[in-house]
């Protein structure tokens, strides 16, 4: 997915943008970059790879040669950013949180109109780089941006740091991936991620809506377009992307996450002597479950956090498989002859899953009931570059499909409802390959209420297939 962060002040704004920036790096795992913008050093930027390593070690060398007041950081999980451009409407740099799928046809276009690319690092297309190439049809920014909302498929959201030292911050024009600004004495800050803000202190100043644009001085905002009526917020930003403490239209990842557990926990039938979490995003589900349950809540299994953040997550498969593996700990004194409960955010592959099973039984669980936190994904994501889900067949329940059906599409509205025969069927061979005692997925309507937005303000297509581009 990506994050990013801006901020435009009356004093330097490196330490701000150094740690504003890292505090999304839970967002993405392959590159890192900076720019900043000073009138005497003009554009200072810096990119570098993160698959192996993190943000801050990378950065945190480099930091005295960035200068200026205002700048823009990204982590990027695709292209190599910040791009600078050199246009017609000025001199800028720009960050995304973008994913195109329509980006072949688009080139293509842009090609026949005598246009270049100038980026190609990864022997691909940058989208950050086709985004500017479609900004600068524009004959402002505003509209150079909404030439981008036109003409993409998939989403968008950008922050550009221009030369006259304001950011111009706009939001997907669906609003699939957030844009929150923050502000404080003297300075005014835009970032994909809330839990930037606190310990930058820096107050939620506003959501941006769907399509808005603003642009930020040191001392006040300036609305460029208002935002658009309809909203599809990716519901999996409150489910496993998101940071405990960010809020997204006002709604806490936390709470979010407790409260969908403790409405499982109510309804819920089963005998269990405990519940707990599967390391990081299970556990606020856990926690809520357990409260709703009315059992206590146990660490039966811990993240080896000194080395192992979450961002770290390598693109090769099996390696992600082996690091999924090797920073999870179980612990044989929380999990001996115990009936245990365990709430994890979603399955994608089912690899993890089955790992995880087979150790916590190795190590004496007497029961492993499974709980996750939202429907079954049914359907790959074609709108934020939601990395698991590239290709529908490597969704466990598509290959379930098509081990029953003898084709993954078929029959895939019934296998979304649930409760329904089919869906009950592909739940429990879930249940019997990985040797769950039990498995419940939470229901759409569920999550829709702990997360307490309107459904057809929420995106679900990945539940549900309901987003259509
Ligand atoms: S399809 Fe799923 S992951 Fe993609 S934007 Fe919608 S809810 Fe988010």
């Amino acid at each position: 997915m990506g994050g990013f962060f801006g901020t435009v002040s009356k004093s330097s704004c490196v330490t701000d943008l150094f740690y504003g920036t890292d505090y999304n790096s839970h967002l993405g795992t392959k590159r890192g970059g900076l720019a900043t913008y000073s009138q005497e050093k003009g554009f200072i930027r810096s990119i570098h790879n993160l698959e192996s390593t993190y943000f801050r070690s990378k950065f945190e060398g480099e930091l005295d040669k960035f200068k200026g007041n205002a700048g823009i950081g990204i982590i990027s999980d695709t292209d190599a950013q910040p791009i600078i451009i050199n246009s017609h409407l000025g001199r800028f740099a720009i960050v995304t949180v973008a994913k195109i799928s329509n980006i072949q046809e688009l080139e293509e276009d842009l090609l026949n109109q005598n246009m270049h690319f100038a980026e190609l690092s990864s022997s691909n297309t940058n989208q950050t780089e086709l985004i500017a190439l479609l900004i600068i049809q524009g004959r402002t920014f505003t509209e150079g941006i909404e030439n981008v909302f036109k003409h993409i498929k998939g989403s968008c959201s950008l922050l550009i740091l221009t030369e006259d030292g304001s950011i111009i911050a706009a939001r997907d024009q669906w609003g699939r991936t957030p844009v929150v600004i923050g502000k404080k004495d003297g300075a005014y800050a835009a970032t994909s991620e809330s839990s930037s803000f606190p310990n930058l202190d820096y107050e939620i100043e506003k959501y941006l809506g769907p399509g808005e644009i603003v642009r930020m001085y040191p001392d006040h905002i300036e609305q460029l377009r208002q935002p658009n009526e309809g909203m599809q917020i990716c519901s999996f930003l409150w489910v496993y992307y998101g940071f405990p403490t960010s809020c997204y239209e006002g709604k806490n990842v936390e709470e979010v996450r407790f409260t969908s557990g403790m409405k499982m926990g109510q309804k819920d039938e089963s005998e269990v002597d405990c519940a707990c979490g599967i390391p990081d995003s299970g556990v606020g589900m856990a926690l809520g479950y357990a409260e709703g349950k009315g059992v206590p809540y146990h660490r039966a299994i811990s993240k080896y956090t000194p080395t192992w953040p979450r961002s770290f997550t390598p693109s090769n498969q099996e390696m992600r498989s082996l690091v999924a593996k090797m920073k999870l700990i179980p612990n044989r004194a929380m999990l001996q002859g115990k009936r245990l409960l365990f709430c994890d955010d979603s399955i994608v592959r089912g690899t993890q899953l089955r790992d995880n099973v087979k150790i916590l039984y190795d190590y004496g669980a007497k029961e492993v009931h499974m709980r996750i936190a939202c429907p079954p994904l049914i359907y790959a994501c074609p709108f934020v570059g939601f990395s698991a889900s590239k290709n529908a067949l490597e969704l466990i329940t598509r290959r379930i499909i098509k081990e029953l059906e003898g084709d993954e599409n078929k029959n895939l509205e019934k296998y979304a409802t649930t409760g329904s025969p089919e869906y009950e069927k592909m739940v429990s061979i879930i249940a019997e390959r990985f040797g769950l005692t039990s498995l419940k997925f939470n229901t759409l309507e569920t999550l829709i209420e702990a997360i307490g937005l309107p459904k057809c303000k929420v995106c679900t297509h990945c539940f549900d297939g309901s987003s259509h581009f």
